[in-house]
């Protein structure tokens, strides 16, 4: 076996181990998947003579002269450089300057006589050229430059008190001690199967290659790796769970029309597709796990009703956990409204309420007296005790951890089924790949009645105009949300600001009657403010994100967005779902500062550019890349350091398929070809348990 810890090594004492924790290397296994980011060919050394203008060159060459400078205080006031150090490089075709800026250090480092190495764009300077502030290494005294010169080299990312040289030195070394100790956690038929190098020679190659080729091969083959062990697990979840027993509910078709008698609509056909997937789990005998999908708006809360009540119909007890108290408190008023006259006793538990109520709540709970209960995260507290539960559904799951969203479920005696709702609608391929132990359904179209909202996007300049036109739509008799990017968190700030534009906002539309709203409010307060919004005594909100996720008032059919580049699309994307409401048109404003980033500059563009959730979802995924979503936190999955979903969708379906192979035949890794299997997913889940801790 491979000995675990690092102070073993040559070289290492407990201080570098600990450095090395920092970088999230515990162990050799671990030194070895610290991959370089990047890779230099250094193979084309330079002469001074052939060097070019802003063309990236590595040099060789001797110190032939230096010279250190120090600025005095008084002098430094416009262009801060504290020091310069200035070398003369030289070669047998030639001499070239190098200078550095506010890098004292490298003074005692480099002396005259050194070779070193330069790794950088010469620029012009007078009639020469010379080297700002390049990469360097020294060549001479480190001795061994087998590793960092002349082959293609790997960049690693670093902390300060690591140089490139140490850790390529140690990994190098470590390989060649180790490599025959290394077993592959790949079993050799997949390896066979898809040609991919066995894992001393994909560890070699990837760190040290000696072409484009091999690394490119290398990289490959980890990429393969991580996304087979992500599936792995999503498979291996899946299995045990198709193992346990779940209630098994009787669909009653008469409850079923009696609540669509209730509804003011007819379910899209979307929505009925969907209930019959559900209808099917609910009835199987093993637990539903099920994520439910639907752009804002599509009608996902309704679908939840059908299951909570077909549940409570069975005599078990159903829970519905949303992210805010407000949406809370919304989805209870509707299931009220829509159970009326069902018989099921519907409560509430939040942690905005007095203690005697939640004790209340909690009591009801326990001794079964509640059929429905709509929560905040205050029904995954350790107090919080089921009779039966027989059914969990999480709205908005992705304002939830992973962690966070296995509790609701586990409050059962035995496994309850389980409906998880997102309205972060992500291509199908991505979702099957994070959520792959889950059963998929799409909510695909919004209810006809739907009318796309009007996005006007400003800047400052426009407020008047933008003002005018907000006056009309409230004489029009409809209302508006005014949306301010503060965080909920920094609840003295959000006050302040919220209070400012509340005073302004009151001033500038006399005449209609404006009210704050704030994540920090007192729930009663909050519940006061809803419903006078909702019916209309209140015409303007002026509020923070605290609206954001499914609130949800017909007539306020207009939501201006101050700063909007602070967003993400995906907020965006959301706050906009707030005005789709109904049949009114809906009018989405956006008054931003007059300097934009590049990036915010894009967000924007695209939210003015389209409505379709499923576009800004992806755009959203490039432009910030797929690391977001693969948050061990998130989906409970080892981290994937080369894979990106997105780019390697081929590479991914392969390693599914491979995944699915090896678990159904295998669905407790007992058989000796997958030990392996077993023992690296022992150390991915180490690693994990480490930084959960
Ligand atoms: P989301 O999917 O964002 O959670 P909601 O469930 O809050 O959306 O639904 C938004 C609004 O659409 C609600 O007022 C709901 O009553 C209404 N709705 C749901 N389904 C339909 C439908 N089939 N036809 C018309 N309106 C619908
Ligand atoms: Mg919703």
């Amino acid at each position: 076996m491979l000995p675990t810890e690092l102070r073993y090594l040559k070289g290492i004492g407990p201080k570098k181990a600990e450095v090395f924790a920092r970088l999230g290397v515990r162990n050799i296994k671990d030194l070895f998947y610290y991959f370089p980011f990047r890779y230099e060919d250094r193979r084309n050394l330079k002469k001074i003579k052939e060097l070019k203008e802003k063309e990236t060159a590595l040099l060789k060459a001797r110190v032939a002269a230096r010279r250190f400078k120090q600025i005095p205080y008084f002098m430094r006031a416009k262009t801060h450089v504290r020091d310069i150090f200035e070398v003369v490089l030289a070669d047998d075709t030639g001499k070239i300057n190098c200078v550095w800026f506010n890098q004292g250090w490298l003074a005692d480092k480099i002396k005259v006589n050194d070779e070193i190495i330069i790794y950088g764009k010469p620029a012009v300077k007078g009639s020469a050229l010379q080297f700002v502030s390049p990469e360097f290494e020294l060549a001479t005294r480190d001795g061994d430059d087998s590793l960092n010169l002349n082959r293609i080299v790997p960049v690693y990312r670093l902390c300060p008190s690591f140089t490139q040289k140490f850790l390529r030195k140690t990994i190098f070394s470590s390989l060649a001690e180790f490599k025959v100790q290394l077993k592959d956690p790949l079993p050799f038929d997949i390896r066979k199967e898809k040609g991919i190098p066995n894992i001393a020679k994909g560890l070699e190659e990837i760190h040290f290659p000696v072409s484009w080729d091999e690394a490119q091969t290398a990289r490959e083959r980890f990429i393969f790796e991580e996304l087979f062990f992500s599936q792995v697990l999503v498979y291996l979840r899946k299995a045990r769970r198709s193992r346990q027993l779940g209630p098994v509910f009787k669909i009653s078709d008469e409850l079923v029309k009696r609540i669509k008698s209730k509804l003011a609509f007819v379910l899209t056909a979307s929505q009925e597709n969907v209930l019959s997937d559900i209808f099917a789990d609910l009835a199987k005998g093993y637990p539903m796990h099920r994520l439910l999908q639907g752009d804002v708006g599509c009608g996902k809360t309704v679908v939840a009703a059908f299951a909570i009540g077909i549940c409570a119909d069975n005599k078990r007890q159903a829970a519905l956990m949303a992210p805010t108290e407000v949406l809370a408190y919304q989805h209870h008023r509707t299931l009220e409204k829509l159970f009326s006259g069902f018989g099921f006793k519907i409560d509430i538990l939040l942690s905005g309420l007095s203690k005697k109520q939640s004790e209340a709540a909690r009591e009801k709970l326990k001794n079964g007296e509640t059929d429905i209960i709509i929560g905040t995260h205050a029904l995954i507290q350790e107090e919080v005790e089921f009779k039966d539960l027989g059914l969990a559904v999480i709205d908005e799951q992705h304002k939830f951890g992973v962690a966070q969203r296995a509790l609701l479920p586990k409050k059962g005696k035995i496994s309850p089924h389980c409906l998880v709702m997102s309205a972060t609608p992500i291509p199908r391929s991505l979702a099957l790949s994070i959520y792959g132990d889950l059963d998929l359904s799409v909510i695909k179209e919004l209810p006809k009645n739907r009318i796309p909202p009007k996005t006007i996007s400003v800047k400052e300049g426009k407020r008047k105009e933008i003002y005018k036109f907000l006056r009309e739509r409230l004489v029009e008799g409809r209302q508006v949300y005014i949306i301010y990017p503060l965080i909920e968190e920094s609840e003295d700030d959000d006050y302040k600001s919220v209070e400012l534009m509340y005073k302004k906002i009151s001033r500038e539309f006399n005449g209609f009657k404006a009210a704050k709203f704030y994540g920090a409010m007192k729930h009663e307060e909050k519940i006061e403010i809803i419903e006078k919004f909702r019916n209309k005594t209140i015409d303007i909100l002026v509020c923070t994100t605290v609206v954001e996720v499914g609130v949800n008032i017909e007539n306020a059919t207009v939501m201006l967005v101050e700063n909007p580049e602070k967003f993400g699309l995906a907020q965006l994307h959301q706050l906009r779902g707030r005005v789709q409401r109904s049949e009114l048109q809906p009018y989405f404003v956006l008054i931003s500062s007059d300097k934009l980033s590049e990036e915010a500059r894009r967000r924007i563009g695209i939210i003015e550019a389209t409505n379709d959730g499923f576009k800004i979802a992806e755009e959203d995924l490039l432009m910030r890349g797929p690391g977001d979503f693969f948050g061990s936190l998130q989906h409970g999955l080892p981290e994937l350091k080369l894979a990106n979903p997105l780019r390697d969708m081929e590479v991914l379906h392969q390693a599914r398929k491979f995944a699915y192979d090896v678990i159904k035949n295998d669905p407790q890794l007992e058989k000796a070809q997958n030990r392996c299997i077993r023992e690296h997913l022992a150390w991915e889940l180490l690693e994990k348990d480490d930084s959960n801790a």
